[in-house]
């Protein structure tokens, strides 16, 4: 099978609702490729004392509505068309949350697993001396992603500081708490699903209370969806999953009952494994990997991976299931899209969905330039409002267009945005 280009899928995706909404060509041509791409070498000094030379990758998708905004990614397998896809999703996920942010992606070839804490610092540092005159606060503000954590966004922060001769928190985001980071920025995806999702059920007329959940996943967003689900909306989550890392496969964890994700969190490590003695003993029921799919709940929130819903596995899915709330970045296929529209399940599309990571990333900056800090409680209340606006704003617009399929819906608004952000500007 052809490994499929993440960065032709993203054109595809673009041309085709260009073609629906009729976009002018001059807004075609500069939306399909990003506006600037950097590739640099990094020489790192390792432990040992020889040098390794890495290669670097940053990318601007558009940057109309603001600065470009996205995560720095650390992977074996990155490549340039990578980061350009991922870039091009940024400016899209940015627009949709109507931020003024527009879309960036970076990255390293790298295995961040196989280097020592201080080549990490090194990596990290000389990423910032290779790209830091086209960063800043003003300009391209990176984060987090995977293979990255916070302590490496503290080093990049000071490094460009250092270069800068001042202060400059606002240059990246992701930071830890105490360090520049932003109270609230760990619940922030999963909580900011939950929003979607109850914006869903007014929607479509269902009384949240007592609602039943599948997850699939528990690490950052599933686990802060799952305590959302029930919290915020008074439902039960069923089933949770995720993928041993010792058995090389994963398991679905399913209480009748309803799970209590605080508890699973305490068996749960910091790669989202949960413990399954320790499940087993409290009474889970452990199942295959695929179980969580084809439960009988009102909602599945997809929040691990991408490519698992697709023209087979979408058979599985309940016919009870109401609301597929997509917590991961590209869990459906295409052709699982098309069986999914036919069947009328409420779709709540991933760069809508997921949004709340990214706005919580813009409100860090926002204080980080007022050098004042929100409360966790003022971070929530101002992303429940952005989440509730985004998802009002893609339904508006479904409605408007005879029930658009939300994805459709939700590109048709960020293009519409991007696209006036730039006329404004004289660009097209
Ligand atoms: P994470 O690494 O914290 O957790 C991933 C979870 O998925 C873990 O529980 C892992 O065991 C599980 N998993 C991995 N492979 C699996 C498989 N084959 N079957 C079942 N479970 C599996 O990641 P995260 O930060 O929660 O991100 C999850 C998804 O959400 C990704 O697609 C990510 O791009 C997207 N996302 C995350 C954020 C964020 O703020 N963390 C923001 C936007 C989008």
């Amino acid at each position: 099978m052809s490994e499929v280009n993440p960065f032709k899928m993203a054109q595809a995706q673009f041309d085709q609702v260009a073609e629906q909404m009729e976009l002018e060509q001059s807004a075609r041509d500069m939306l399909r490729w990003p506006l600037r791409e950097f590739r640099f070498q990094l020489p790192v000094r390792m432990d040992d004392g020889s040098m390794k030379v890495f290669f670097g990758f940053r990318v601007q998708h558009n940057d109309a509505r603001g600065p470009a905004k996205g995560g720095i990614r650390f992977a074996a397998n990155e490549t340039l068309d990578t980061v350009r896809a991922l870039a091009t999703w940024m400016t899209w996920k940015c627009a949709v949350a109507d931020i003024p942010l527009g879309g960036g992606k970076g990255g390293v070839i790298v295995d961040p697993s196989t280097l020592s804490t201080s080549e990490k610092e090194r990596l990290c540092r000389e990423w910032i001396d290779a790209v830091w005159k086209n960063l800043g606060p003003r300009n391209d503000v990176p984060a987090p992603d995977v293979g990255t954590t916070p302590q490496m966004m503290g080093w990049m922060m000071d490094e460009y500081s250092k270069l800068v001769g001042e202060y400059t928190p606002g240059v990246i985001t992701g930071k830890p708490v105490g360090g520049g980071g932003s109270l609230g920025r760990t619940v922030a995806t999963g909580f900011g699903v939950i929003v979607t999702v109850r914006e869903a059920m007014k929607h479509l007329g269902m009384e949240s209370r007592g609602k039943t959940a599948s997850i699939q996943g528990f690490g950052n967003v599933a686990q802060y969806a799952a305590i959302n689900f029930i919290e915020m909306l008074g439902g039960r989550v069923l089933s949770v999953s995720c993928w041993d890392r010792e058995d090389r496969v994963s398991y679905t964890f399913t209480k009748e009952d309803g799970i209590d994700p605080h508890f699973l969190q305490k068996i749960t490590d910091q790669y989202g494994t949960i413990d399954k003695e320790a499940a087993k003993n409290a009474g889970y029921i452990i199942e295959d990997g695929d179980a969580w799919l084809s439960k009988d709940v009102d909602v599945l929130i997809p929040a691990a991976i991408e490519g698992i819903i697709t023209d087979e596995t979408v058979e599985n899915i309940s016919s009870h299931v109401k609301i597929l709330a997509e917590g991961a970045n590209g869990p459906t296929t295409p052709e699982a899209d098309a069986v999914l529209k036919e069947r009328g399940v409420f779709l709540i599309p991933d760069f809508l969905c997921n949004a709340g990571g990214v706005t919580c990333s813009y409100f860090e900056q926002v204080q980080n330039d007022m050098n004042y800090y929100w409360s966790e409680e003022e971070v929530l209340s101002k992303l429940d409002d952005k989440m509730t606006n985004a998802f009002k704003g893609v339904l508006d617009t479904s409605l408007k267009h005879n029930n658009l399929y939300m994805r459709d819906a939700a590109y048709w608004v960020a293009i519409k945005r991007v696209e006036k952000a730039m006329r404004l500007r004289g660009w097209i």
